[in-house]
């Protein structure tokens, strides 16, 4: 029984049983794992609230022979997520954060730019005065570096590098295309305007440390929003489920 040491952030959480939960994490070591925290239910667990959605935490897990799953022996707050349960609006941008984690990545892929992505993206969320913002750049930046960079420079179809007319954002070619690709486009198109295409391409090329001084409102966050959604949802073959998804209830 090998035990595994891990530095990770969780990603969601599931009850399992009577008293135990199954528990998604993306670790720095391991990539995305799974565990069951046997009695992370019960009112007086050791466990306490480290296992709850969009925690840092320090584990130790360990094999058990004939079963697929972890099974989690120790965990060590290192940050708590309880004020992202503090307010629907950062439950919802947080859990967009980690939906789009869980979908994108495989299992036992370890990443390490991907784990300091997300780990700086929930920590820019303590700060934010506008989390859904900060969770569309969280999303812009975690395409680019798991390699799913939106392509804004040509037609992400045919290689065309001019455009006429407005720039067309094609969820499943991931980027930009020509008008004559647009038009055979399976799924729909979105229509940027020129200011929607100048702030995208500023999203993905300035460093992270700087890329929250961007803003966008109105249309240009509208068509930018839908773009990003449609894309995402190609790229994890599915749409992202609600915050519901993960069963956290607001703290205050
Ligand atoms: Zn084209």
């Amino acid at each position: 029984m090998p035990l595994i040491k891990a530095t990770a952030i969780v990603l969601r959480s599931r009850k399992w049983g009577d008293a135990d939960r199954i528990v998604t994490f993306y670790s720095k070591e391991k990539g995305k794992i799974g565990g069951v925290a046997r009695g992370a239910r019960r009112p007086k667990s050791r466990f306490g609230a480290a296992l709850e959605p969009f925690s840092l935490c320090r584990l130790n897990l360990f094999e058990k022979a004939g079963d697929s799953l972890l099974r989690v022996s120790q965990v060590d707050l290192v940050r708590s997520s309880q004020k992202l349960r503090e307010s629907l609006s950062l439950i919802d941008s947080a859990a967009r954060m980690v939906n789009v984690v869980a979908a994108i990545t495989p299992d036992g892929d370890p990443d390490r730019l991907l784990f300091d992505t997300l780990e700086q993206g929930l920590a820019s969320l303590h700060e934010s005065e506008d989390p859904a913002f900060t969770a569309l750049l969280f999303q812009i930046r975690l395409l680019g570096v798991t390699g799913f960079r939106p392509q804004t420079d040509h037609c992400a179809a045919c290689g065309k590098a001019h455009f006429v007319g407005e720039p067309q954002f094609s969820p499943l070619a991931g980027g930009l295309v020509c008008l004559s690709c647009a038009a055979h486009q399976r799924v729909r198109c979105i229509a940027l305007s020129r200011g929607s295409l100048s702030f995208l391409q500023q999203a993905i090329r300035l460093d992270p440390a700087i890329v929250t001084r961007l803003r966008a409102s109105g249309q240009v966050r509208g068509e930018v929003e839908a773009a990003i959604e449609g894309y995402v949802t190609v790229v994890a073959g599915k749409r992202l489920p609600s915050a519901n998804f993960l069963s956290i209830t607001v703290s205050s």
